[in-house]
This record gives structure tokens, sequence and C-alpha cells, in this order.
């Protein structure tokens, strides 16, 4: 009778965790990775023209999680709400996120996979031509990107925070906001989508590089995991051919 009330307890457990039953807890859903972006940051996560998730980050932890043997299951959300989901409502994020030391008290990211910079995005024929230009300023961002916090540094900003960076733009093109601080990537797609924009680099205003990383929950074995598939993703080629499609339009 014991032995019955133990197994029966010990399968109760195993129901209500979810862990130690051989089954493995290091993602959500067995044999699924899901995975959180924000499709809106051309090119790195967008929705094809079916609706479905595309993009370099896209293909990229695709390749990731096949290398793993799973699936990815994508969830889109605001990218503001992505780093407190990763280990309760999703398994990891790629975003074109920034790994920053704020981050990291509550995330771990894989090794950089890419590094950017913030770009300035103006009209052609915008007075703003240095970073001493930019005080006093009305800048559009995405809210709670390092475009943002690189916003709140400018003395005398004005900081208009948008939940997605076209939004931002389409506030430029009406005169509300002077420029927009965003990525590289995204801000050079923004000027190619729209005559009369132009896209200037950051390192110009005395902006910093920064590296993308995949976030994952804090002390996971994914980390270790995804960074071994990194590697090979890298070595096997898949990699380059990532980047020559989606990403050579938008270097320098
Ligand atoms: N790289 C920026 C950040 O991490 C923007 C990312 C994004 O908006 N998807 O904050």
């Amino acid at each position: 009778m014991k032995k019955i009330i133990a197994l029966l307890l010990a399968t109760a457990m195993c129901v209500m965790t979810l862990t130690a039953c051989g089954a493995s807890k290091e993602t959500m859903k067995e044999g699924v990775l899901v995975v959180g972006t924000n499709l809106a940051f051309p090119p790195f996560e967008m929705v094809d023209d079916n609706g479905n998730p595309d993009g370099f980050d896209v293909k990229l932890i695709e390749a990731i999680a096949d290398k793993m043997g799973l699936k990815v299951e994508w969830q889109d959300m605001e990218f503001g709400a992505l780093v407190a989901a990763i280990g309760t409502k999703i398994d990891a994020s790629i975003a074109a996120m920034t790994i920053t030391d704020e981050r990291k008290k509550t995330v771990d990211f894989s090794t950089p996979y890419y590094t950017a910079v913030q770009y300035i995005v103006l009209p052609e024929n915008s007075d703003i031509k240095t970073a001493e230009d930019l005080k006093n300023k009305t800048i559009g961002v995405q809210l709670g990107t390092t475009g943002d916090y690189a916003a709140q540094e400018i003395e005398g900003a004005t900081v208009s925070a948008y939940d997605k960076a076209v939004y931002a733009v389409n506030d430029l093109l009406n005169g509300k906001v002077d420029c927009v601080i965003v990525d590289q990537g995204p801000a050079t797609v923004f000027q190619n989508n729209n005559p009369g924009l132009v896209a200037v680099s950051g390192v110009e205003f005395d902006f910093a590089t920064e590296d993308y990383g995949i976030a994952l929950p804090k002390g996971s074995p994914l980390v270790e995991k995804v960074n071994k598939a990194l590697e090979e993703v890298i070595a096997d080629g898949t990699y380059d051919k990532l980047f020559n499609e989606y990403l050579a339009t938008v270097e320098e």
C-alpha cells in the first residue's frame, strides 16, 4: 500500500512540476523551442507575404533549433515584454536584442552573433549633423530599446517612445519628431523604403557598437546547447548564407 501511495505521489509530482520524470524540463514543451520575438524589426524579424515569420534572426534560430533536434514555435510580442517572458511564456528570445548588463541581471545570453550600432534616421534636409545637434531635439525611438536609452542620455532631448520602430518613422514623416534612433538594420530598411529619409551611422554621433545575443533563462542548460548549435550553424555555412540573404543590403 505504501508503495502504491508513493507511486501515486510521484506521478502527481511529475504532473504538477513536469520535472524529474524522464521528460526534459529544458524547454516548456518536449521537442519544441518556444521563441519570442517582435516581428516588426526588418531585416531581423518580420512577416513574409503569407504572414509567416521571416528574417535573419528567424531563420538563424530555426537552424539552431534544428541542430538541437527541436522545432520552433513562434510567439510575437512587444519588444519590451520579451525579457520578462523568458522562462515563463517563452524558452528563448531572438529579437536583434543587444546584450546589456541590465538585461543580464534577468537572463543569460548566447555568445554574440552580430554586431550593430544605433543609426539616426533623418529627413534629407535635416540640420542634424553632429552629436551636438541632437541636443534639445524631439527624438523618436522604440520603447525599451538601446536606442531609447541612448536618446534619454541626450541633453534636453524630448524622447517619444513607440511600441514599434515603424511608428516612430511615421511620426518622422509627419514632422512630429526630428529624427529616429534605431538599430542599423531597420534604419537602413526605413531609408530604402522612404525616399527623402537618410540613415546615418551613430558612430559619427559617438554611439558605441552593440552585440546581439539570444536571450535564455538564467542558468539554463540551453545556453551551452544553443552556443554549440550556433557554432555548428556558423561552421556549416548556414550563417553566411543567411547573412548574404538578409543582411548584405544593410551593411555599409
Ligand atoms: N538592439 C536594440 C535593443 O536590444 C533593439 C532591438 C529591437 O527593437 N528589436 O534594445
